[in-house]
């Protein structure tokens, strides 16, 4: 039987100022990021709320990429919207407004066509909605989440639920430490593992790195995976979700969560991840063809082992 990766999470206009300007209503949310770069792989089913502000048009074109968009939802009311000021260099963000808009009274529904998704991804959203969603899925063979700082520190026993119900949690550094209490990644990544659901699948952590890569961990030890070197970095909005997406999409292609395909697994969000920064928003994510992947997974190889350089040492 065919696998299908549902994800949830938000819709967005994003305001983003860059170094170089400023670019204003561009489509985003964590979704939109995620659920565009796992349609390369696979059959994705979307779940979220846009308002009337958002065009039909560009749910089209989402749709055009093989997303399932019936579960997304359209209320009265304006679309979620974030800004976002970059530094000069790229490497830090600060968050200057979120508005929740339609996303404030948003209870996700799960249309019965979607209930039986074997995969999940539980998108950055409020660890309530993400219990609700996980409430309406009849059996998942893998969920993970991802979460931020927002939730950690503000909702942190309804997190801990959600998390007792994952087996794969995606977040970053500063995330990890503030989640553990612990500094050091191996110490934080033993302590959040142990929050992790044990019956539903291998419990995984990734920690994100930014342009440093990403670093799993699971029962098999630590895995490193660099951030493909980019010569030009135009903006690193939905890098994070983007991975997420690669990720889940090759599980989920594959319906092998084996210690080898989630390490594969780990290439592939890194080259969405990479392709995401190509350009400003998703935009790159909407003419991204498979050879372009291949391509880049090339890159990957030549990058970690080429000449035979860990059978020489
Ligand atoms: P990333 O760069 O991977 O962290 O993802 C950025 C995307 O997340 C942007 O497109 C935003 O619209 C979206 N976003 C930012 N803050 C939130 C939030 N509090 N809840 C849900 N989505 C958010």
């Amino acid at each position: 039987m065919k696998s299908h990766l549902l994800i949830v999470g938000s819709l967005a206009f994003d305001d983003l100022e860059m170094p170089f300007g400023t670019f204003e209503n561009v489509v985003g949310g964590a979704a939109t990021y995620s659920a565009l770069a796992a349609s390369l792989f696979t059959e994705v089913r979307v779940v979220g709320v846009v308002g009337a502000d958002f065009p039909e048009d560009t749910l089209s074109k989402i749709a055009g990429r093989g997303v399932d968009t019936r579960g997304v939802e359209r209320a009265n009311g304006k679309t979620f919207r974030w800004r976002g000021r970059y530094s000069k260099d790229l490497s830090s963000r600060e968050s200057l407004d979120t508005q929740l808009n339609v996303f404030a009274d948003f209870r996700p529904k799960i249309i019965p066509e979607y209930r039986d998704s074997q995969y999940v991804l539980l998108g950055n959203i409020h660890p309530a909605l993400q219990l609700e969603v996980l409430s309406q899925v009849t059996a998942p063979k893998l969920v993970a989440a991802d979460t931020m700082n927002f939730w950690i520190s503000g909702e942190r026993k309804l997190l801990t639920d959600v998390l007792s119900k994952v087996s794969l949690l995606t977040i970053n550094d500063e995330e990890a430490r503030d989640l553990s209490g612990e500094h050091a990644l191996p110490k934080a990544a033993r302590a959040i593992r142990g929050m992790l659901a044990a019956d539903s699948g291998p419990r995984t952590l990734i920690i994100k790195r930014g342009e440093h890569g990403a670093l799993l961990f699971d029962e098999h030890g630590m895995f490193f995976v660099p951030a493909y070197p980019l010569e030009d970095v135009k903006d690193p909005t939905g890098a994070g979700d983007s991975f997420a997406g690669g990720l889940l999409g090759h599980l989920t292609r594959t319906g092998d969560v084996s210690a080898r395909s989630l390490r594969a697994a780990m290439f592939y969000g890194s080259a969405l991840g990479s392709f995401c920064v190509e350009d400003v928003g998703p935009a790159r994510l909407f003419t991204l063809e498979k050879q372009d992947l291949s391509r880049r997974l090339d890159g990957f190889r030549k990058m970690v082992d080429s000449h035979g350089a860990l059978d020489g040492a």
